[in-house]
């Protein structure tokens, strides 16, 4: 952001305003958060809650496009990534009373009108417009002005209410992301507020339609006392029609931060081209939500040159300071290489219960010194657990496999496993075990590859494992001692 002018003594309320429309994608999941992190920041900063709170606001005012189940999926999205909201979740559909009087009383003081011109007619004026070279717009035929005749009302016809927009002047704000935008007056026409009330609406007694997105959005923000709106650049063009409406209210206006929009790595917007858009499928793809917010959080936000930092400390320093002007590109590399440092530092906990949820593994202690031993080797949690599956169940030995390592070293194998039975499940142990491998090297003059490698695919169907004393500790004695056994039965019993 351009500018850091949030006293720090001064409460700050920010809000998450998602139409429940889908799921939560990563546009809108860096939107919640950055709306989140901004709020936590000023909580802590002033060591009390009360002077950063965030709201979550469900914008279900399109009817048809809005379902139960997407308001489930963004409020899964943002638990998974533990956005919680300290107040809402707030409905605008139950506030659609409280739209219809903020617009009886604009009507009373002349800052919006009824507007009787059918649908045909705006076409009209639209393309009358056009052809003239200009925006496309309503012309203002139904716009009250001192000493001007408004046509006759027309009886068959229920109005729809606009917004009386100033004809001079500018709209300017100092966007917190992009600085200074100014935009004209005479660019705006005077949008509808309210749609018009259907008949059986009329039937019922209503006079006045659902009132219109950009108008619900103002007296929310209004009444919800926001001070910092943050959202997408997509909006910038909704920005001055809402702040002309604050301002025709006389109300406080918010300061607005329009984020840039995250694009692919081909420079493309994101879709689902480029892999997950939902939020919450990184968490079935092996994701951990603490990799996940790291992740969204230094995409079009920086901290010197930190590429990872704790929940914590992004709450310290996402002051408002240093958000990006320009488009963030998505780098599934880069993410990757945050899981896996996230993956490293987990709990043993929060990982079995991912497998379980996930894979349906359950993790025993074998299991978990499985995990321990494997971690350091996984990009993503499915990578793990198909890491930790030979310790599961014995891997599937292919014919190429066993002719290219068992066959010619059967010998080798055969002197091993004769020196493991040495060990009792009691002395099962690394060192021990490390002691076999070495003195099996120096026996049969050895390289340690020309042990490790068939043995590791004698028993775990890979060349490529961690050290072989730390391996078969956790596979345990009778499995290592039963897997080597098969293998060289197998191979004297096809010769
Ligand atoms: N409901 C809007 C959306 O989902 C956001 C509105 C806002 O943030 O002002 O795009």
């Amino acid at each position: 952001m351009t500018n850091t002018k949030t006293a720090s003594n001064v409460p700050v309320r920010t809000r998450f305003a998602p139409s429940p429309t889908g799921y939560l994608h990563l546009g809108g999941a860096r939107t919640a958060l950055y709306s989140w992190a901004y709020a936590k920041h000023y909580a802590k900063v002033n060591n009390d809650s009360t002077k950063g709170t965030f709201v979550l606001r469900i914008e279900d005012t399109d009817v048809e496009r809005s379902t139960p189940e997407a308001v489930q999926a963004i409020l899964e999205g943002m638990n998974w990534l533990g956005l919680i909201a300290d107040e809402g979740p707030f409905y605008q559909m139950q506030h659609i009373t409280r739209y219809q009087s903020v617009i009886a009383q604009m009507l009373l003081e002349g800052t919006a009108y009824p507007c009787y011109s059918t649908a045909a007619e705006v076409e009209v004026m639209r393309e009358l417009a056009r052809m003239n070279g200009d925006k496309p717009r309503y012309d203002g035929t139904w716009r009250p002005e001192l000493g001007k005749t408004l046509p006759s009302i027309p009886s068959a016809i229920a109005p729809v209410i606009r917004f009386k927009t100033p004809q001079e002047g500018a709209v300017i704000w100092d966007d917190l992301v992009k600085g200074i935008i100014k935009i004209a007056n005479s660019e705006l026409d005077d949008f509808i507020i309210a749609r018009a009330v259907t008949p059986e609406a009329a039937a019922k007694g209503d006079t006045m339609g659902v009132p219109t997105y950009n108008f619900c959005v103002v007296v929310d923000d209004w009444d919800m006392n926001i001070t910092h709106v943050i959202r997408g650049d997509d909006h910038i063009n909704n920005t001055p029609r809402q702040i002309n409406v604050l301002k025709a209210l006389k109300a406080t206006l918010p300061q607005y931060g329009h984020l840039p929009m995250i694009l692919g790595a081909d420079g493309e917007k994101l879709s689902k081209r480029h892999g997950a858009v939902s939020v919450i499928q990184y968490d079935t793809l092996g994701y951990l939500p603490q990799a996940m917010l790291n992740y969204l959080a230094r995409l079009g936000w920086s901290h010197g040159d930190v590429e990872l930092f704790t929940t914590d400390e992004l709450i310290t320093w996402f002051d408002g300071s240093n958000l990006s002007k320009s488009a963030a590109q998505w780098d599934n590399k880069k993410l990757n290489w945050v899981n896996a440092h996230y993956i490293k530092q987990a709990s043993i906990e929060q990982i079995a219960a991912w497998l379980l949820r996930h894979q349906g593994i359950v993790v025993t202690h074998q299991l978990k010194s499985a995990i321990m031993l494997m971690r350091d080797r996984a990009e993503t949690l499915l990578q793990l657990a198909d890491l930790i599956a030979p310790f599961i169940n014995a891997p599937i030995m292919t014919d190429a496999l066993r002719e290219q390592y068992i066959i010619p070293n059967q010998l080798i194998l055969t002197h091993f496993l004769q020196a493991l039975t040495q060990l009792s499940e009691n002395t099962w142990n690394k060192n021990n075990i490390a002691t076999i491998v070495k003195s099996t090297l120096e026996q049969y003059s050895l390289k340690m590859p020309q042990l490790a490698i068939p043995v590791r695919v004698a028993l775990f169907a890979t060349p490529q494992t961690p050290s072989l004393d730390a391996m078969l500790t956790v596979l345990g004695r009778n499995e290592t001692l039963n897997r080597l056994n098969i293998n060289l039965n197998t191979v004297l019993n096809s010769i």
